[in-house]
């Protein structure tokens, strides 16, 4: 069977056309925040970490506002602990003290576009902190975490599909793709963006201070 070559190319393609049914135009945290861009297998191993470790806005931590406005985006940089420690990151050295690496830490980026451009267009020539927030939420997201799920389970490759990865990636997902069939977002991305509401007003301030909007 000829067809057989090109079963994955196919599925990639109605992968993109079922996202784009439901993200219509450029993908927003809005969009993203729904349970649409996780399939229920990572979901569910989502829901048994949270068991144990806590939900995500207990977990992670917002670091740091990138700012460009030149090229008019901003950065909201997280931080996040990983599932497991791994023993492979236990060295034990010649005098038989043990260097272990007790976590696994993640960053995690949301990278929200054309924001400059969205707040310049209150009518009023103002900006309210009403209007940073609705920036964050309604203009285009790319997203990243350096985690291997995000890479190898396909995330940064579908959404560089859909222009909502920071990074180009053209390596589709392969041996994870039968378990995670439809994964836009790796736990730890997902963690943050789906409690995006708990973070937003952190970001905001961040915004805030740089456009000198805070009080003295
Ligand atoms: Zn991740």
């Amino acid at each position: 069977m000829k067809l057989k070559r090109y079963k994955r190319f196919f599925k990639e393609i109605w992968i993109k056309i079922n996202f784009k049914k439901i993200f219509a135009e450029e993908i927003t945290l809005q969009d993203l925040s729904t349970a649409a861009s996780i399939s229920s297998g990572t979901n569910k191993y989502r829901k048994i970490r949270n068991k144990i470790k806590g939900t995500e806005n207990k977990l992670a931590k917002y670091l740091e506002l990138q700012i460009n406005e030149q090229e008019d985006f901003v950065i909201a940089k997280f931080l996040t602990e990983g599932t497991h420690t791994f023993d492979v990151q236990t060295v034990t050295f010649d005098n038989g003290s043990v260097d272990k690496k007790d976590e696994n830490v993640y960053e995690i980026w949301l990278k929200i576009e054309q924001i400059f451009s969205y707040l310049k267009t209150n009518p009023k020539n103002e900006i309210t902190t009403q209007d940073i927030k609705d920036a964050l939420k309604v203009c285009p997201v790319r997203v990243h975490c350096n985690c291997y799920a995000f890479l190898y389970q396909g995330s940064q490759y579908r959404l560089d599909q859909l222009d909502a990865s920071i990074y180009h990636c053209d390596i589709p997902a392969t041996t994870w793709e039968k378990l995670r069939p439809d994964n836009l977002l790796c736990k730890h991305s997902y963690g943050v963006i789906r409690q995006i509401n708990f973070y937003i007003p952190q970001i905001t301030m961040s915004l805030k201070k740089y456009l000198g909007l805070t009080k003295k």
